[in-house]
């Protein structure tokens, strides 16, 4: 069984605007926010896929209730717990990165202004300023450090001194998506103590809908991501199905 391939979306027409759009969309990816909404993307689609895994093998072993939902609910806050923490490790580390390359810029800036001010100029005219406004948007930049700096950041580093992250709002972020997914395959238990059925279902209904919201953010099609989501997932829930069975029985 293949994925359907292809974009069923039609494809942007690029038209007159389509260049500045673009430049907007890569600062957009600096943007503090993006990290958030990168994180609870891609961390409930994690939440649901681990802690289906994870029901699906402890039920395939087990026919305790109980034992399903304990080891559910610890799933769900160990995932929950690490996807946070491997956010916010990976933001902060990325962020001490810029924050060194923005300490060698300001370094540059301080001790060798006038240099540093005449290359500023000359990147502003590869930049489509002539030449006059250049040298005096450089000599106003450099009126101040803090102010070339933003200049100089923006325009050799790509980055902006003001927004180079929230690594604790993208941990938040990642702990609650994490578990919001983790919590769908837990749930029937909850309710029922026959809950391998109902779990399957609602958790292939979830994997659907998450792959198909993830694709918001490619190319790709909305069935393409839902169809592949579901797969991967069921794959392995399937496997730990198996293992958990297999283990019962030794
Ligand atoms: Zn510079």
């Amino acid at each position: 069984m293949s994925p359907p391939h292809g974009s069923e979306r039609d494809d942007e027409v690029p038209g007159p605007r389509g260049g500045p759009a673009h430049t907007h969309e890569s600062e957009h990816a600096r943007d503090p926010r993006s990290g958030v909404l990168r994180a609870a993307v891609f961390g409930a689609p994690d939440g649901l896929v681990s802690n289906l895994a994870l029901v699906m093998g402890v039920a395939g072993g087990s026919g305790d209730a109980s034992v399903v939902v304990l080891a559910g609910v610890a799933g769900l806050l160990a995932g929950a717990f690490s996807m946070a923490a491997g956010e916010y490790i990976s933001m902060q580390t990325q962020r001490e990165m810029l924050e060194r390359e923005l300490e060698v810029e300001r370094k540059h800036i301080e001790d060798h202004p006038e240099a540093e001010q005449r290359h500023l100029a000359e990147l502003l005219a590869e930049n489509g300023i002539d030449e006059e406004d250049a040298s005096r948007v450089a000599a106003q930049a450099h009126e101040r450090t803090d102010r070339a700096l933003e200049f100089h950041a923006q325009l050799e580093l790509g980055i902006q001194p003001s927004s180079l992250g929230a690594p604790g709002a993208a941990a938040l972020s990642s702990f609650g998506a994490f578990a919001l997914g983790a919590a769908v395959p837990l749930l029937p238990w909850l309710v029922t103590r026959d809950a391998l059925l109902a779990t399957m279902l609602v958790s292939g209904l979830a994997l659907l809908w998450v792959g198909a919201a993830a694709t918001r953010f490619t190319q790709r099609s909305a069935r393409y991501g839902a169809v592949r989501q579901l797969l991967v997932g069921a794959l392995s829930a399937a496997v730990t199905f198996g293992v958990g069975s297999l283990i019962s029985r030794l």
